[in-house]
């Protein structure tokens, strides 16, 4: 089972802390939400896995991490400026304003049919760099990760000596003023994206956007989605943006239905092509914006030693798309047969925000108390994550709190553990419940040989 409503993971993010609705004292900022003490863990965890998959597990990739704030011109030549629009109608009986495409011709609001045409509305935050309000001065907060990585193209090409194929991987914050935010955290207007540019020659960019895809659903299966939550989406050619060639969608069966979760483009020369000087010297496949501004050749020697500009392969997920994927996927109600409901996140281990609780028998038993903190120190030095001392309530609200939260492992010191030698701890499981003991002595081993 999985959560089918998104009701029961807004109300588990909240009561448990994951996520918060952001200014929620002050009524809340729409699309807009802060992850909370447990969100960060899970977050900073799903981070980490894509960063290990796409940087160190492979040869190939490099990393980047860029300024939010983006100079107007590489927002200008990547044809955000004139582009990055969703068609508007506003509702002229109560004045709402909606994405044209989203409602069906009648205001979800007062439900009138009385709409404008639909009209072009940029998505992009706007701000001033410096203290004078001037055109020049106009800077955006990016609208994605990727235009710096085509802007450092070259400083990275030279700084590392990479050959194609290679790629350039980066996570980080991007802002979308989105007329429509909706869903919780699936479309909101700051998120997170992760991103990765992929180079190569062309004539090998089928083959490598088929590898990219594969890859991609690999990634996310072993993040603990099932396939049959999941449905790749072909872009049909006539839908493509002009300078795509090919694009996939994978997308997952969210509590509000099938959606987008990551896009794999071939977005074959488009972006080099538009920042790069001296165009007019490479054969560019993609139409690309003039652009006299640019001072740099974003172009790579191939094996024959002819400079081109690659082309760029795009594996592009939002990383808080994924942690409602994985929530999704996670959240159980289990019913335990005699009328109690178990709720239990069935996180994979390597995304749970805690990874071992430690619980104390009895609270004000010095002498478990004095056991908790030493094993605590001792087991935050395996390199595991988090692991946390519980001193709150009694030990089957424990239980219940970290099977909710998604903890694997509940570590109980108890009076054996005080009493008798050798010395020795019990552990729980999340998903079977079974408890076994462990001497102390082993444990270290034990949870090295679970979690690592
Ligand atoms: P959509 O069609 O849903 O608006 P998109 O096609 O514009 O998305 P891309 O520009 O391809 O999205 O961005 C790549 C990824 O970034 C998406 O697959 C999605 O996971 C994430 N993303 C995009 N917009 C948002 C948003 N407003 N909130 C959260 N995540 C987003």
């Amino acid at each position: 089972m999985v959560a089918t409503t998104m009701e029961q993971l807004v109300s588990l993010c909240k009561r448990r802390g994951f996520i918060f609705q952001n200014a929620d004292i002050y009524g809340g900022m729409q699309g807009v939400y802060d992850y909370g003490p447990l969100g960060v863990e899970l977050k900073n965890n799903l981070k980490a896995a894509w960063w290990r998959a796409m940087v160190y597990e492979r040869d190939d990739v490099e990393g980047l991490d860029s300024a939010i704030l983006t100079n107007r011109k590489v927002l200008h030549y990547s044809g955000h400026e004139d582009t990055f629009s969703d068609p508007m109608v506003d509702c002229k009986k109560c004045k709402g304003r909606f994405r044209a495409d989203q409602i069906g011709g009648k205001c979800p609001v007062c439900g009138s049919t009385d709409l404008t045409e639909p009209r072009p509305f940029n998505l992009m935050f706007k701000t001033q760099v410096g203290p004078v309000e001037s055109d020049e001065n106009i800077a955006y907060l990016r609208p994605e990760t990727a235009q710096a990585i085509f802007t450092q193209f070259k400083n990275v090409v030279d700084s590392t000596s990479r050959k194609l194929p290679f790629g350039i991987a980066q996570i980080g914050k991007t802002f979308r003023n989105e007329i429509t935010p909706r869903n919780f955290i699936f479309r909101v207007r700051e998120f997170e994206q992760a991103e990765l540019e992929f180079f190569v020659n062309p004539g090998t960019d089928i083959d490598w956007h088929e590898k990219w895809k594969e890859t991609r659903i690999q990634w996310w299966l072993d993040q603990g989605l099932k396939m049959e939550h999941i449905n790749i989406y072909k872009t049909p050619d006539d839908d493509l943006a002009h300078y795509a060639k090919a694009c996939y969608d994978i997308e997952y069966q969210f509590p509000h239905g099938m959606e987008e979760l990551e896009g794999i483009a071939n977005r074959r020369d488009y972006d080099l092509g538009n920042h790069t000087k001296n165009q007019e010297e490479f054969t560019l496949e993609a139409h690309c914006h003039e652009n006299k501004e640019s001072t740099t050749k974003l172009c790579i020697q191939d094996d024959s030693g002819k400079w081109v500009i690659p082309f760029v392969i795009e594996p592009s997920m939002g990383i808080d798309r994924g942690v409602l994927a994985v929530m999704t996927e996670a959240y159980e109600e289990e019913d335990l047969g005699n009328g109690n409901i178990r709720t239990v996140l069935k996180l994979k281990k390597h995304l749970a925000p805690i990874k071992v609780a430690i619980i104390p028998l009895k609270k004000n038993n010095e002498q478990i108390m004095a056991k908790c903190h030493e094993l605590k120190k001792q087991l935050m030095k395996l390199g595991i994550g988090r692991v946390a001392l519980e001193n709150t309530g009694n030990i089957g609200k424990a239980y219940r709190r970290h099977d909710e939260v998604g903890t694997p492992l509940c570590l109980t010191v108890d009076f054996e553990t005080i009493e008798q030698q050798p010395e020795s701890v019990t552990i729980r499981d999340r998903d079977t419940m079974e408890q076994i003991r462990v001497n102390t002595a082993d444990l270290a081993d034990y949870l090295r040989n679970y979690f690592l």
